[in-house]
């Protein structure tokens, strides 16, 4: 199964517009891991999209005016209908975890397996569901791996989970290059826009080549959440 996530990561509502109306225009589904109040977001599709929260503990290691808790309950204030948790830069530890299960999320996708095949769910000592996830726009070019190939077996019996940016689907970015550059302007879409990548495939190009794969052989798409479920009423993956 091909499934999709986004990490909005602070992105003004222009950004998470252009995201939404892409996956609205294929009828694909899509998991946002949300950083912050957004009104785009906030009425969003809820049929196509779910809302799960995108704690940044970064501030931890530095400054440690605020507590686990406060990240975790400032975002659950703005999203409490959330399910899922997904950290920002995917910080992961044993004490996330068990807070995680304390707050009442039913899944988390911390965990990262790029290009891996037949990844499937797993339920940790908490009984929360992680999802591994398996693809990232950002990462992809880390790599050194240009976006007319996305690298996934797309007929892999497992899960494909697919983590894309709206910044980068903005810019269509290709390299860390094309991102450092833009992103003095991250607020401002209307100069972000002078950016845009249109010389090479980026991450852009691919996410529209995967919808495009998607609906020529009328795939059908989950949320993370539907995945969870999936998971615990017993199906296999
Ligand atoms: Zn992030």
């Amino acid at each position: 199964m091909i499934s999709f996530t986004s990490d909005i990561d602070w992105a003004p509502d222009e950004l998470i517009e252009d995201t939404l109306e892409l996956f609205d225009k294929y009828r694909v589904k899509c998991t946002f891991f949300s950083t912050h109040y957004s009104e785009i977001l906030k009425n969003c599709n809820k049929d196509l999209f779910e809302i799960a929260v995108h704690p940044n503990f970064n501030p931890l290691f530095s400054d440690n005016s605020k507590s686990i808790d406060r990240i975790i309950d400032e975002l659950l204030e703005i999203h409490p209908d959330a399910k899922g948790v997904r950290s920002h830069s995917m910080l992961q530890s044993s004490q996330l975890i068990q807070k995680f299960s304390e707050k009442g999320f039913v899944y988390e996708s911390n965990h990262f397996l790029p290009y891996h095949s037949k990844v499937k769910p797993y339920k940790l000592w908490t009984g929360m569901i992680r999802i591994p996830f398996n693809w990232e726009d950002d990462i992809h070019w880390s790599y050194g791996h240009g976006f007319d190939d996305h690298k996934m077996d797309l007929n892999d019996s497992g899960l494909n989970i697919f983590n894309f940016h709206p910044i980068h689907i903005f810019l269509n970015t290709e390299n860390e290059q094309r991102y450092n550059d833009a992103k003095v302007f991250y607020k401002n879409p209307s100069k972000l826009r002078t950016f845009r990548n249109s010389k090479t495939e980026g991450s852009r190009d691919l996410l529209i080549r995967l919808l495009e794969h998607i609906k020529e052989h009328k795939l059908v798409t989950k949320t993370q959440f539907e995945i969870a479920k999936d998971f615990s009423s017993g199906a296999t993956f």
